[in-house]
């Protein structure tokens, strides 16, 4: 049985109270869901069912609906519930709930004028306006709210987005999985990018393979099931030019398609029984206000967790609205003129919303020379800080016990190691802070550099630290430290015998007991390099004598975490050395690492065997799979990497645990597959690595979140799916799992069924080059914005808007804001600039 008592005793205590969302816990919305879930494990009747998808369709976003189309909604539901409860006569098939728009029966409700013309289609009329929320004398909080967001004087960014009409708290918690926490937050999340629906053609216009839109009535709908019980939903659609179909596979996503309703269209034009065209699942909204979804360049968001496209678009839609022309220049009306960039309350909206592609385009240009100049003007502030640091320890090794290191090493230091090396030397013999970072690609040798500045630091009595982003790489170094370092003991130097480090290793996975005496050692001064994850920085870890802090592939650490670190030193001041295996191209390193020196580790060790890379035609997948079978008879193990899923990680973990499903039961049934994906916490991904280390797996299925640095030697072989999709500098990185140990080792890349004509040339570039560099390079002249660091892969500063491919625009940036500082360093004359610099660079910025 189903509960339309319940339903409508909710919905009338929702009118009574003024429509404002208040009346049930955690929001009308949560109530109806699960009102429908329940209702529709109840056996409806096909009156029932029908109930069930209107409400489904009109009550789920009920807290993001403007007040006028809550009461129709509410009035709506509440007059098809009348019909249900008093059983008197069978709903009408299609329409959702009457059958003749034309009738004139008479209903609960009384019949006033519509308030809007979004009720032309649907015969439920909403209540007299005399019930709307801004009238109702009890609701004098909305009413404020109301007045407050008309007035166009400086707007509080940082209200938060439940101020927004429309957002209550349940909508409010969704927008926490994309961190659209406040007004500021959500006119800034901008679409990654936009789907063309432009251009609209009269139906007989229209050509088969083209994206489409077409404005037309409603003249027909029919439902029909497939032999499997599929439905199968066709609308028939007419101007004054001809008919075509659409064709849906699910009919409550289309209740509002009734006979007689204008529609806007857009799609795909696509065949139809081979002798006329129609559209399969276009997207769709009624033509009788603004388009938001169909017919025009349409923005699409990034999602996460519940999310769903269309709302949040109505959501931006009505923060753009409301706030975007009250956001105030921050530039100064020169620096705009000189560069020709739009003012930036206009290129807000129009990043959105634009009415075409140049004034994309144009908009987009505005806000990454923002985003470049922000950050050029926080490296610079930061350089001028740091002149006036607090001094560090000056470290100067004897070239006796540097001597005896290098022999102890079981290979000789390439030309870049050696660069690195003697940088790094320099810089900490200084009092002036080292702040450097060493660039180098996967298996460049970067640990024996950050070793020799360890041993420098030691020597001299104080001690060294190195984090790790993850356990299983902070054990990794553990081992690889260990190994180095234990060559010492059988030095032939007496000085070097001496020397061997007390290392020890501080991760989740050391038990507390242990933990305690590791931290009574560290202050004890009896151990000299701690090496660790961020358990490293928590409270209880304090140093004897700190001279070194080095962190490891340093992107995916936060700022407070990097500055609390440094901070351990209290009395004087570490030197600091990151290092990462992301290769940046010099232009775009100088600015987002203006305000650190730069190694870079070029050349790889001598006697590597390069990774043999192949570009795999679908059509023969079959054929790699035999491939991973033979290497896995071997004994090596392989890893599948599943299609990137840019509209959000839960969907991409779905599609990996199906890859999974699909792979271990048709492809390798005799195999162990293990699976990997955004959506698990940090410890079960991290025991998952340690386990396929471990050989416990043939095969790791993973998303893209795979471990940056890992290292299974094992491993000889990745297959990378839809491959076509991903950056250069990401398939590199992939690439960079395997290949580690002495073993020939194999990358073939699977593109996707819709092979661009970029895609196809990404990879004919990566089939041919094994350097990190020459491909970042290549990255940033072929890909467009925002695109270098991949969705996920984030790079420090957060450029949302800019990208690698902006190398203009990034000097223009780089000057004007270095004529800025030069004028005024400490920003005095342009506090809306200061704010925003330190906004930026107090979320992400901090590099040392
Ligand atoms: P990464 O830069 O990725 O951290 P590692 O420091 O882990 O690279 O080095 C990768 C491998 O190369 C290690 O096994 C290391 O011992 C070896 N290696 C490093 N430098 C040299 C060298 N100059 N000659 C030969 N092998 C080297
Ligand atoms: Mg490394």
């Amino acid at each position: 049985m189903v509960d339309v008592e319940k339903l409508t005793k909710v919905l009338k205590l929702e009118a009574q109270d003024g429509y404002q969302n208040r009346k049930v816990m955690r929001g009308l919305e949560t109530f109806i869901t699960n009102w429908v879930t329940l209702s529709l494990k109840n056996n409806p009747t096909p009156t029932e069912s029908r109930l069930i998808e209107m409400v489904a369709d009109r009550l789920t976003d009920y807290g993001m609906l403007l007040p006028t189309a809550r009461v129709q909604a509410v009035q709506a539901v509440l007059e098809a519930s009348a019909f249900v409860l008093k059983g008197d006569r069978e709903l009408g098939p299609g329409d959702g709930v009457k059958p003749s728009p034309n009738s004139s029966q008479p209903s609960a409700v009384s019949r006033q004028p519509t308030v809007n013309s979004a009720t032309q289609n649907s015969e439920f009329k909403p209540n007299p306006p005399a019930s709307l929320p801004e009238i109702n004398p009890t609701t004098q909080n909305s009413k404020l709210k109301t007045q407050h967001s008309i007035q166009s004087s400086p707007i509080d960014l940082s209200a938060p987005i439940i101020s927004v009409k429309g957002v209550g708290e349940a909508y409010a918690r969704l927008l926490e999985f994309i961190e659209v926490r406040t007004i500021g937050d959500a006119l800034y999340y901008f679409p990654f990018r936009h789907e063309d629906f432009s251009s609209f053609h009269k139906i007989t216009e229209l050509l088969w393979g083209r994206v489409e839109s077409v404005l037309a009535q409603v003249v027909d709908k029919t439902v029909t099931r497939t032999r499997n019980g599929k439905e199968i939903v066709e609308i028939m659609l007419s101007d004054e030019t001809g008919q075509m179909r659409a064709i849906f596979f699910n009919s409550k996503m289309v209740y509002s398609l009734k006979p007689g309703a204008q529609v806007v269209m857009s799609g795909r034009v696509e065949r139809y029984q081979n002798n006329s065209i129609c559209f399969k699942a276009p997207q769709f909204e009624l033509a009788d206000h603004e388009l938001l979804h169909t017919g025009r360049l349409v923005p699409v968001y990034h999602l996460a967790g519940p999310l769903k496209q269309q709302a949040l678009r109505r959501l931006i839609k009505s923060v753009v609205d409301r706030y975007a022309e009250s956001l105030p220049e921050h530039l100064p009306a020169d620096i705009l003129q000189r560069n020709s960039l739009d003012g930036l309350a206009y290129s807000v909206k129009n990043l959105h919303f634009p009415p075409d592609i140049a004034t994309k385009e144009r908009v987009r240009r505005r806000l990454a020379f923002d985003e470049f100049f922000l950050i050029q003007l926080g490296v610079l502030s930061k350089r001028h800080e740091w002149q006036d640091e607090r001094p560090s320890i000056p470290f100067r090794p004897d070239p006796g016990l540097l001597d005896g290191w290098y022999k102890s090493l079981p290979f000789e230091l390439t030309d870049d190691q050696r660069g690195s090396v003697y940088s790094i030397l320099s810089d900490i013999s200084h009092e002036k802070p080292m702040r450097r970072l060493v660039q180098g690609d996967v298996g460049s040798g970067k640990t024996v550099v950050a070793a020799t500045a360890l041993l420098a630091v030691m020597a001299q009595g104080y001690q060294g630290v190195m984090m790790a982003p993850t356990q299983i790489l902070a054990e990794q170094h553990f081992k690889g430290l260990s190994r180095i370092f234990a060559k010492f003991a059988e030095s032939e130097s007496a000085q070097v015998r001496q020397l061997v480090p007390r290392l020890a290793l501080l991760s989740g996975s050391v038990k507390k007991k242990d933990k305690e005496a590791t931290y009574a050692k560290i202050l004890a001064g009896e151990v000299d390099i701690v090496i660790g994850t961020t358990a490293i920085i928590q409270e209880g870890v304090e140093f004897n004598k700190l001279g070194l802090v080095i962190t490891d592939e340093q992107h995916r650490f936060g700022v407070v975490q990097r500055s609390t670190l440094r901070d351990k030193a209290n009395i004087t001041n570490p030197h600091v050395l990151t290092m990462t295996a992301t290769p940046i191209p010099r232009s775009l390193s100088l600015t987002i690492y203006g305000d650190l020196d730069i190694s870079v580790i070029k050349t790889m060790p001598p006697g590597r065997k390069p990774i043999k890379t192949k570009m795999v035609h679908p059509d023969e997948r079959d054929k790699a799979y035999d491939f991973i079978r033979k290497q896995i008879a071997k004994g090596y193990q392989a890893f599948v990497i599943c299609p990137l899923v840019e509209e959000s990680e839960k969907i991409e973990a779905k599609a990996a645990i199906d890859e999974h499903a699909r792979l271990q039961a048709d492809i390798f049934p005799d195999l162990k597959l293990a699976l990997l994906h955004g959506r698990m916490k940090p410890s079960e991904k991290d025991q998952i690595m340690l386990a396929f280390r471990d050989k416990q797996h043939d095969i790791l299925v993973a998303t893209s979140v795979i471990e940056v640095g890992i290292d299974i030697p094992n491993a000889t072989i990745i297959l990378i799916e839809g491959a076509d999709r991903f950056g250069l500098a990401q398939l590199h990185q992939f690439r960079g799992r395997v290949g580690r140990g002495d073993a020939q080792s194999y990358c073939l890349l699977l593109p996707g069924d819709e092979l661009s004509e970029a895609g196809q040339q990404r990879l004919q570039i990566i089939e041919q080059s094994n350097d990190g560099f020459y491909l970042a390079e290549q990255d940033l002249k072929m890909r467009g914005p925002g695109e270098f660091f991949g969705t996920r892969q984030s790079g420090v500063p957060d450029l949302r808007v800019a990208g690698l491919g902006d190398t203009d625009l990034l000097e223009l940036a780089r000057t004007e804001a270095s004529q800025l500082f030069a004028r005024d360093p400490d920003l005095l004359g342009y506090p809306l600039i200061a704010k925003k610099v330190s906004q930026l660079w107090s979320t992400e910025g901090d590099l040392s």
